[in-house]
């Protein structure tokens, strides 16, 4: 069996040796940049590591021990080498160092990351100067290229690459003034909250949004209001920052642009493409896995999912059809969306669509329960999961559907 795997992040690594270790012949590793690691490289704090290895370790010492793993498992890697276009029937038209190549495998991974939303920056009114940076290029350009991009910061959008960056650059001893977040909850995960912006004294303002940017060549200052339910600015409590930077954290979006030649059926809560339990999207042979399916919280998250598709891409017994599966009430994310028949567990991933307090999650099909969790409470920017037992899923048939919800009268 031939399988390739697009993209050399954590997810494209993972999913590479497991394949390779489930006992595929030959396994090809594509990655357009000229290293192996993805976005780890630059993301030089701890924190990475904890389930995947048991080890708590930096993004780049993760990226390192997974491209150890896979060079001793005898992957085939391609750098340099950019899949420029994807077929419905997996073929794939591959910029490399030595010319165009085509290929056609047996199976067809997708682990091609996120990108930045950009977003934030077309909305606000103002001058355009120079200043302005999405955070994940500032955390390159300071984590990789060594570069100071600014000496006194705002941040607009409580992401948690804009909370991490708030962090480094006041470790490195600039000035970040505040981040504002227009929803009233942040938008990272809370030990992000606690550890880049409390620990720090840096001022998070909730329900608030940056209202314009001013300065010729360079920013000069950045105003900033509060917003009323509806999320338009109250001008009249605006307050001016005298800063030279904008950062924008405002949230990642799947790469799905390859996924959609492919002829990826696409699930728009998402943004990336509709995919099993075990990451099958649904074109047979064909498979996506990390920040490419849907924005996880953590790499360790990435690279255990993506271990799943590798794995299942070749031992994967054919399924006995599909039920679908989707969230309700309250509930704004689930993966996957569909759920290959078959007699085990079924493991749902979900993000919930506000911060609520001691709610209790159920699980249904044609009316009946499958599954039941209380849950202390759910916050949007954490991805959580519920089990459903073989036994509860035996009713299931094909084409059904399998719905996901709060319970009524629970949280708050
Ligand atoms: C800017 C940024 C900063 C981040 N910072 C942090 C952080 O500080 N801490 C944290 O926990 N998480 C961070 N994350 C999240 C982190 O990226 C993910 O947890 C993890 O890296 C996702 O792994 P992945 O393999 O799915 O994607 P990625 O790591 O993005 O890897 C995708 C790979 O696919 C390659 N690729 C894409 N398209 C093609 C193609 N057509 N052909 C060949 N190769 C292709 C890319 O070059 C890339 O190497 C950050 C994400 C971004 C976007």
């Amino acid at each position: 069996m031939r399988v390739t795997v697009i993209g050399g992040g954590p997810a494209g690594m993972a999913a590479a040796l497991s394949a390779k270790r489930a006992g595929a012949e030959e396994v090809l590793l594509l990655e357009r940049a000229e290293r192996l690691g993805g976005v780890l490289p630059q993301c030089i704090h701890t924190g990475f590591g904890v389930s995947y290895f048991k080890e708590d370790l930096t993004g780049p010492e993760f990226a390192e021990r997974l491209e150890r793993l896979v060079a001793k498992a005898g992957v085939e890697v391609w750098l340099n080498s950019i899949a420029l276009q994807a077929f419905p029937d997996r073929q794939l038209l591959v910029s490399t160092r030595l010319g165009l190549r085509a290929l056609r495998p047996d199976v067809l991974i997708f682990a091609v990351g996120a990108r930045e939303r950009p977003r934030g920056a077309i909305a606000i009114p103002g001058d355009r100067p120079a200043g302005v940076f999405t955070a994940g290029t500032a955390q390159y350009m300071t984590n990789i290229q060594g570069l100071q991009v600014g000496r006194e910061f705002f941040i607009l959008g409580s992401g948690d690459i804009g909370l991490i960056m708030a962090r480094r650059f006041t470790l490195e001893g600039l000035i970040v003034h505040g981040v504002a977040e227009l929803m009233p909850f942040p938008g990272g995960l809370s030990r992000n909250v606690q550890q880049c912006l409390r620990d720090y004294a840096i001022p998070l303002y909730l329900s608030h949004t940056v209202t314009g940017v001013r300065g010729k060549q360079r920013v000069e200052a950045v105003t900033v209001a509060p917003v009323d339910p509806n999320g338009y600015p109250l001008r009249d409590q605006e307050r001016t920052y005298a800063v030279d930077s904008l950062i924008l954290s405002v949230g990642l979006l799947p790469e799905a642009e390859l996924l959609r030649q492919a002829g990826l059926t696409m699930a728009p809560e998402t943004g990336g493409p509709a995919v099993d339990q075990y990451y099958q999207c649904e074109r047979e042979g064909i498979f996506a896995v990390g920040n490419g399916v849907a924005i996880w919280d953590l790499a360790d998250n990435v690279a255990e999912t993506a271990e799943v598709a590798g794995r299942a891409a070749v031992l994967c017994p054919p399924g006995r059809g599909w039920a679908r599966v989707e969230g309700r009430g309250g509930i704004r994310v689930v993966i996957p969306q569909r759920w290959r028949l078959e007699d085990r567990d079924l493991v749902l991933h979900f993000r919930a669509g506000k911060p609520t307090i001691a709610p209790r999650l159920r699980v249904t099909c044609k009316g009946q329960l499958l599954a039941r969790r209380g849950y202390a409470a759910l916050r949007p920017a954490e991805m959580e999961e519920i089990r459903i037992p073989a036994e509860k899923l035996a009713m299931v048939e094909a084409g059904d559907l399998v719905v996901l919800e709060l319970e009524e009268g629970s949280g708050g």
